[in-house]
């Protein structure tokens, strides 16, 4: 038998890594294993404006490198591995990886979200070649260029006044005529002579052999199409597309109990499985933040402790 921890953390956002610092520091014998990148949706974020005593505009990379470290201090251990199935039923829960089998006596999925896409015609086309879902890795390819941002919410708004340093312009495309975002972000971006705003308009279709050439946006009010075409001197603009996200849990349906996707939890993270937690953007929560995603990593951690205990 196969080394058995006492928490399989899966996923290493804010509320992985939380859990992990916390699990850690209670000697807990811990696992992180992820996926992908280190970080999880906060490592596309430039500025982190309102985790509490942030003041010195840190980005998200910097503060993830900082709750990685913190992690590891506490004895954290890391795996690289993209788990395919999951058993979460009985005293000893099994993640079966691409690269192995991973053994606990507690699991606390923390597998966060991923950018929703448009879904027009073109998009999944011109993703690298001119649509982009991060700002902070793709920002500097449109310095001097023309840059449209889609959506109205805080990262939208955030993000295009990250992009309005780099672009010649950026025009916020939004599907209704006022802005979803937090009022002191708003004032910011009506504020910046950079970004223009093109109201009650969608885009129907991104075109371009390579590169993005031109995007046709419908005015939902009136239904009339515009064609909006690259300046011919450029040849291409970036569209930075932040509409929300998609809980990452399509690995738990059925396993766990879960509505629209989101994994569902009491307010101690408990999944309706014994010994299963769920922390962060995948569960079904009021607020999607980095201050609370951690906040969930360290009860869900806790509470996976009082749960071994029990054993
Ligand atoms: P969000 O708050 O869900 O906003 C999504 C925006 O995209 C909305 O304006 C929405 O329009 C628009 N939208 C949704 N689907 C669309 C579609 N199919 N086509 C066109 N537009 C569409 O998402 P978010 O801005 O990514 O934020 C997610 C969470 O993270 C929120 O809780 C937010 O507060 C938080 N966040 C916080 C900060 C911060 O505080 N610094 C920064 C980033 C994110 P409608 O307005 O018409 O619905």
């Amino acid at each position: 038998m196969e080394k058995i921890y006492d928490i399989v953390i899966i996923g290493s956002g804010p509320a992985g890594l939380a859990a992990a610092s916390y699990a850690g520091r209670a000697r807990m014998d811990t696992l992180i294993i992820e996926k992908a990148q280190e970080g999880g949706q906060i490592v596309i974020t430039a500025e982190i404006e309102n985790y509490p005593g942030g003041i010195d505009h840190e980005s998200g990379p910097s503060l993830i490198g900082r709750m990685s470290k913190q992690a590891e201090h506490f004895g954290a251990q890391k795996v690289h591995d993209t788990i395919v199935e999951v058993e979460l039923d009985g005293d000893v829960k099994h993640l079966k990886g691409l690269n192995g089998d991973y053994y606990g006596k507690t699991v606390i999925i923390a597998t966060g979200a991923f950018p929703k896409p448009i879904g027009c015609k073109g998009e999944q086309e011109h993703i690298g070649k001119g649509v982009s879902y991060c700002a902070t890795c793709d920002a500097a390819f449109f310095e001097d260029f023309d840059i449209y941002v889609v959506g109205g919410g805080d990262s939208a708004v955030e993000e295009a006044l990250y992009l309005a340093k780099f672009g010649r312009k950026v025009t916020i495309i939004h599907r209704r005529d006022a802005l979803r975002a937090a009022k002191s972000i708003q004032e910011k971006a009506f504020a910046n002579p950079k970004i223009d705003f093109m109201w009650d308009s969608v885009v129907e279709e991104i075109k371009g052999e390579g590169l993005v050439t031109s995007m046709v946006v419908k005015n939902v009010k009136t239904g009339e199409l515009r064609e909006i075409e690259a300046n011919e001197e450029d040849g291409t603009f970036g569209i930075f597309v932040f509409i929300g996200f998609v809980p990452n849990g399509a690995l738990f349906e059925g396993k766990v109990a879960m509505e629209n996707g989101y994994i569902v939890t009491d307010e101690n993270m408990k999944t309706n499985i014994p010994g299963v937690f769920a922390a962060g953007d995948v569960r079904v929560k009021s607020l999607r933040q980095v201050v609370t995603a951690a906040a969930d990593g360290a009860i869900a951690a806790t509470q996976a402790e009082r749960y071994i205990e029990g054993l």
